[in-house]
């Protein structure tokens, strides 16, 4: 047993990574843990939006409807895999309570929130930490193929508008004006203005050498196995290095933080969605700007001269393994939207986890019991965007401080009428 640790963040994601900065930052002794190396979950290889523009939850009207079309057809961008698991199955039920109007109105305006803090917590911390991790605001364009996609797309920008996203409204012949390199045979295009971009894994390591530079201890390789509990509160935690006693403890182990804290009796509704990104030398000219090819569900974004293509959502559980089908997929589905040629080239493909929660905002907040355990994990699609709010928050939370906005709506306990005791 070595000395006590003030407060053991678990996991080296964005998530981790900007919780251990703001305590830092507040003057707390922080120790992180982390499994393998720093990013190497799902804060690497994805879109690296950060993206306001992206508050409409994935549990919107229709969406259950639309993955029961998707579920069949191998090359749609979404797949349940099937199988009895009771966890999932009480996910699903979580999904399509939240999945109707009413739950999005309120949904909406918190993401948003979170969004626009983060957003503007990066703008100080890369200029603060001189972070070398291309942040550039560039603005984000949805181009459309369909009529059907294009209808949801102005409903989805009339809904934003209503909460201060402003988005310009193009058709085909702007959209080749905006990006030469889109085809001129699409619907049209929605383009958010307040979007932002950053090379994802890029931020995750720089803000991590500036931790451990300023005195954090990063542990990587380390796998937290289990919890020690005396009097409702963690006194250490067992990894597969060594023993840890704590003061309080940050869990922020993304898609795998239902299973660090299962033994703790406690039931998180965070499913891993796995999706894929290919990397690979831009095919012509680089893109302006990123792009979502929209029906496709797929993200590319320009790194350089490199491009990024990011997309697919599988429910199929804890595995990193690649569906060779779903990565042609959305290299072909590229060919839909851009004049690129699509021929075979060198790529590195990757595979990530989001930590989806059914409603799509994040669980941030104390769970009561254990009394010094602070959940920051949840954030789906959209935990590049919210890292650093949420890192924040966690400080806040921790130090016992108000929060800067409303952290009530993100309450892990909210899927159990206050106990996410199984
Ligand atoms: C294809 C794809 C594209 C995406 N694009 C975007 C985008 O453009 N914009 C956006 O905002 N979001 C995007 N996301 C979502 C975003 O990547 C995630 O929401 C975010 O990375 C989650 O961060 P995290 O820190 O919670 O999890 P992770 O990055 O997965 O970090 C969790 C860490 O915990 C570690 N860990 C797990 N178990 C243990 C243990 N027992 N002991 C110690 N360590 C442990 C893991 O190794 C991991 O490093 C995308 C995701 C995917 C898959």
């Amino acid at each position: 047993m070595t000395q006590k640790r003030d407060v053991v963040v678990i996991g080296g994601g964005v998530i981790g990574v900007c919780a251990a900065y703001y305590l830092q930052r507040a003057g707390r002794r922080v120790t992180l843990l982390e499994q393998g190396e720093i990013g190497s979950g799902s804060s690497h290889g994805n879109a690296g939006w950060i993206v306001p523009s992206h508050s409409v939850p994935l549990a919107e009207p229709g969406a259950i409807l639309r993955g029961l079309r998707w579920m069949f057809n191998p090359k749609s961008p979404f797949y349940i895999k099937p199988r009895i698991d009771f966890d999932l199955f009480r996910w699903l039920l979580h999904f399509r309570a939240a999945a109707n109007s009413r739950a999005v109105q309120r949904t909406v305006p918190v993401a948003l929130e979170l969004s626009r803090m983060s957003l503007a917590l990066y703008e100080d911390l890369v200029a603060r930490e001189e972070l070398d991790c291309g942040f550039a605001k560039s603005g984000l364009l949805g181009i459309y193929r369909t009529s059907r996609g294009w209808e949801d797309a102005l409903e989805q920008a009339r809904l934003l508008s209503e909460f201060g996203i402003p988005s310009q409204i193009l058709n085909a012949a702007e959209v080749v004006r905006m990006e030469p390199n889109a085809r001129d045979d699409t619907t049209g295009g929605v383009f958010f203005e307040g979007d932002a971009n950053v090379r994802p894994g890029a931020f995750v390591r720089e803000l991590a050498l500036r931790l451990y530079e300023s005195g954090c201890e990063i542990r990587t390789n380390t796998e937290v196995l289990g919890f020690d509990v005396s009097s409702g509160r963690i006194t250490s935690i067992r990894t597969s290095d060594e023993e840890y006693t704590v003061d309080t403890v940050v869990l922020a182990a993304g898609a795998w933080s239902p299973r660090v804290v299962k033994e703790l009796g406690l039931r998180l509704p965070v499913q891993p969605a796995k999706g894929y990104s290919i990397t690979f030398e831009s095919p012509g000219e680089p893109l302006k700007q990123p792009l979502m090819l929209a029906e496709a569900r797929i993200g590319a974004t320009p790194f350089g001269q490199q491009l990024r293509l990011a997309g697919t959502l599988e429910l199929s559980g804890i595995n990193l393994n690649v569906r060779g089908r779903r990565v042609n997929a959305i290299r072909e589905a590229m060919a839909e939207y851009l004049t690129y040629d699509i021929s075979p080239r060198e790529e590195n493909v990757w595979v990530g986890m989001r930590p989806l929660s059914p409603d799509g905002l994040p669980l941030i907040g104390r769970v009561g019991n254990p009394s010094n355990l602070v959940v920051a994990t949840g954030h789906s699609m959209t935990g590049m965007t919210q890292g650093p709010a949420t890192g924040m928050l966690v400080s806040q939370i921790v130090l016992g401080k108000p929060t800067d906005i409303d952290i009530e709506p993100m309450s892990p306990l909210r899927f159990s009428g206050g106990a996410a005791h199984a």
